[in-house]
């Protein structure tokens, strides 16, 4: 048996045509574009990299992006007090601090320091909350993402058995939410999980956020599984996720490659993001159907 390949880059590209088109009406309507701020703080090569392409993205879909650049020695005042420009300028839809900070700022203080109704990345705990609860705000664009290949791949997700390897806040946590929200029954699993094979057997669908090269093996899977995987791992033989690509291929099927798989449907989430944003502050209705 060969799974199918999930591609996300493809369905990143279709979805990144139709947030083009709608930015184009919101446009007109609004007499402005959607604007998206990115703040990089420091010369990080990865997080340098994320940002120039974020920027090259979102003025694609015909959006405003505009980039802060502090020093890595920035104090962290100076940071919150730029932060605190942005929330005030009615230009700005979106705001992305990008992580990782150098050490001596505090992530949640800038986090949490973004208004939560510009805070396109969902990172703030207002968006964690109004996720949780099922009210409308920002979800983090990498589980959002992978909820999209999801329903694309197997339609309606109610009843199937889900187990989301990993708890970040930034992923594991809130993928497991929307995977709720869809009427999945839900395991999270993480580093301290006992016999981590047997918990993923039972899945119909298995999303691995780890961070650890191949570490899930095909033999784990059930056969028939959907598999998505958001590692990104850096190793000598290149990019590789948190599955075993070829062993999972022999038994899943479906599964995400890497690269091609979630990290461009990450991208694609935090433009919708940010047009959704721009048209709740400014009124104007989309067709979210579309997004
Ligand atoms: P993280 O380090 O914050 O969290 C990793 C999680 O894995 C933790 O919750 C931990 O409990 C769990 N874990 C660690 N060792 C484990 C083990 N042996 N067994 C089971 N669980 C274990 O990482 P993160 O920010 O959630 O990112 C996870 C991965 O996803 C990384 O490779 C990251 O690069 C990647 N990522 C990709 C995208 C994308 O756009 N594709 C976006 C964000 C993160």
């Amino acid at each position: 048996m060969t799974a199918t390949i999930i591609d996300g880059k493809a369905f990143a590209a279709g979805l990144r045509t139709r947030i083009a088109a709608q930015v184009a009406t919101f446009t007109e309507s609004a007499g402005r574009a959607p604007g998206l701020a990115v703040v990089l703080v420091g010369e990080d090569a990865a997080s340098a990299v994320y940002v120039r392409n974020k920027g090259k993205a979102t003025q694609g879909a015909g959006m405003i992006s505009i980039e802060h650049r502090l020093a890595a020695d920035v104090a962290q005042d100076e940071l919150l007090a730029l932060v605190d420009t942005l929330n005030a300028d009615s230009a700005i839809d979106g705001i992305l601090v990008q992580l990782p900070l150098p050490g001596h700022i505090d992530e949640r203080a800038v986090t949490t320091r973004i208004d939560p109704d510009k805070d396109v990345d969902g990172f703030h705990p207002v968006n964690a909350g109004r996720l949780a609860t099922g009210i409308a705000g920002f979800v983090p664009c990498t589980p959002l993402g992978c909820v999209m290949l999801l329903k694309d791949t197997l339609g309606d997700l109610t009843g199937l058995d889900a187990v989301v390897i990993g708890r970040s806040n930034i992923v594991g946590k809130p993928m497991a939410q929307l995977l709720i929200a869809e009427s999945c029954t839900v395991t999270v699993a993480h580093s301290r999980t006992r016999d981590l094979s047997t918990v993923v057997k039972r899945a119909d669908i298995v999303i691995a956020a780890v961070g650890r090269p191949e570490m899930v093996k095909g033999d784990w899977l059930k056969p028939g599984a959907t598999v998505i995987d958001v590692g990104i791992n850096r190793t000598e033989a290149g990019l590789v996720g948190d599955v075993d690509f070829a062993g999972a291929m022999s038994v899943a099927g479906a599964v995400t490659p890497v690269p091609g798989g979630v990290g461009p449907m990450t991208i694609a989430c935090l433009l919708r993001n940010t047009l959704v944003s721009a048209a709740r502050r400014e009124g104007v209705v989309l067709d979210e159907a579309a997004l």
